[in-house]
């Protein structure tokens, strides 16, 4: 049997047409009550990647999360939203009531998390982690539904409902994972185990208003007018990228994925369900610099095997404005290689430290990190 995906138009965060997209897109599945029974607690996994409105769209809408909390408190179960947002923030109580607070979830009658314990798990089936620590009210949890934001990524090209799941990963441990597994093959390999072992049981995203360019914090927003339910986070993650005419190949989780069996190869063996033909919904998003700078169409066929080898002089840097930047630090706390530091109220970037990882520019609060291509690859790239 086809794997699923089913796909609603919404238009807006207006609560009704939210309510009849939800109901189109659970029902085309087999309905809430195949995922929720009676009086299981139901972790929403939302992104809460910072503490930033939901108008900027960097983060799962509250009018969305709370339209899926309704369903499963209708479904008789007690839902809770969780996660744990992006390195800089501390995962602690005051640290997690800032976020809800600025990201809109503070008051929408929903139980909040702020258990802040971590479990160590095995996941012997993992293709790298085979043992990881993880925010414990999501093991206590009888269901996770995972409620991800469909936005471009400058490291991993796209972030949806794979990607969001890195959110069980405890605050302070994220940049480590950056540092261990330094480049994008061995952090999607990551990103697949975190699923794996935690198997939420519904993935439902939030891709009304979309992110594309350089995300997932200060790209464009993008009017995608969609909600995308599956079973399975990378068949979603692949029904995603058809609708925003990305290559699904390009996108390193999405390439181990169907090279391990987890997703089709090809979109006609993903079976979609939508409330109006696919074909309509369609964009064409702009890519992040990091996908877009990698496309060697200028190059000789001579040259390009040799580009690996050279690839230094192909990089795309983190620079800092420093009109914008005002110390705050979070940059450097956030990242992996301590290569950051903060002098006279500036932040200074050791590129001899630097792994290219975008952290920094993913949560600077104040759009200070700009992106720079080297000369040869403005050169020689497009
Ligand atoms: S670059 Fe951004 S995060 Fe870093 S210190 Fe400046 S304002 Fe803060
Ligand atoms: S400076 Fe920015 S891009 Fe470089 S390693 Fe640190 S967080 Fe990553």
């Amino acid at each position: 049997m086809k794997p699923t995906v089913s796909i609603a138009k919404c238009t807006s965060y207006n609560k009704e047409e939210i309510k009849k997209a939800l109901t189109f897109c659970l029902d085309s599945l087999g309905g809430m009550g195949k995922f929720v029974k009676k009086n299981y607690k139901v972790a929403l996994k939302i992104n809460l990647l910072s503490a930033h409105a939901p108008s900027k769209g960097i983060t799962t809408h509250p009018a969305f999360g709370n339209a899926v909390a309704d369903l499963v408190k209708k479904a008789g179960a007690e839902p809770f939203f969780i996660d744990s947002p992006g390195g800089g923030i501390p995962y602690n109580e005051a640290g997690l009531k800032r976020v809800y607070d600025k990201c809109g979830y503070l008051n929408t009658g929903h139980r909040l998390n702020y258990d802040c314990r971590i479990k160590s798990i095995s996941n012997k089936n993992g293709l790298l982690i085979k043992r990881m620590n993880v925010i414990e009210p999501l093991l206590k949890a009888d269901v996770i539904i995972n409620l991800p934001k469909v936005k471009t990524h400058l490291f991993t090209y796209l972030t949806c409902a794979t990607k969001n799941m890195f959110g069980a990963i405890p605050g302070r441990e994220k940049p480590g994972y950056h540092s261990k597994l330094k480049d994008v093959e061995h952090f999607s390999k990551m990103l697949i185990d975190i699923n794996l072992a935690l198997q939420p049981k519904l993935h439902i995203a939030d891709g009304i208003i979309a992110m594309e360019g350089n995300g997932p914090s200060w790209g464009g927003l993008r009017k995608l007018r969609v909600i995308i339910a599956s079973e399975n986070p990378f068949v979603l993650d692949f029904a995603v990228t058809q609708l925003v005419n990305f290559d699904p190949l390009r996108v390193p989780y999405l390439k181990i994925a169907i090279k391990k069996g987890l997703c089709p190869r090809k979109s006609e063996d993903i079976e979609i369900k939508s409330d109006i033909p696919f074909k309509d919904l369609k964009q064409n998003f702009k890519k992040p610099m990091t996908l877009e700078g990698t496309g060697f169409s200028r190059l000789s066929p001579l040259i390009r095997p040799f580009v690996g080898l050279f690839n230094r002089f192909f990089v795309i840097s983190p620079k800092i404005n420093k009109k914008r930047c005002v110390g705050c630090g979070v940059c450097a706390r956030s990242c992996p290689e301590k290569a950051i530091t903060i002098k006279n109220k500036k932040a200074n970037i050791d590129y001899k430290k630097c792994i290219r990882c975008y952290c920094c520019h993913e949560l600077c609060p104040h759009d200070a990190v700009f992106l720079k291509k080297s000369w040869l690859n403005r050169l020689l790239m497009k």
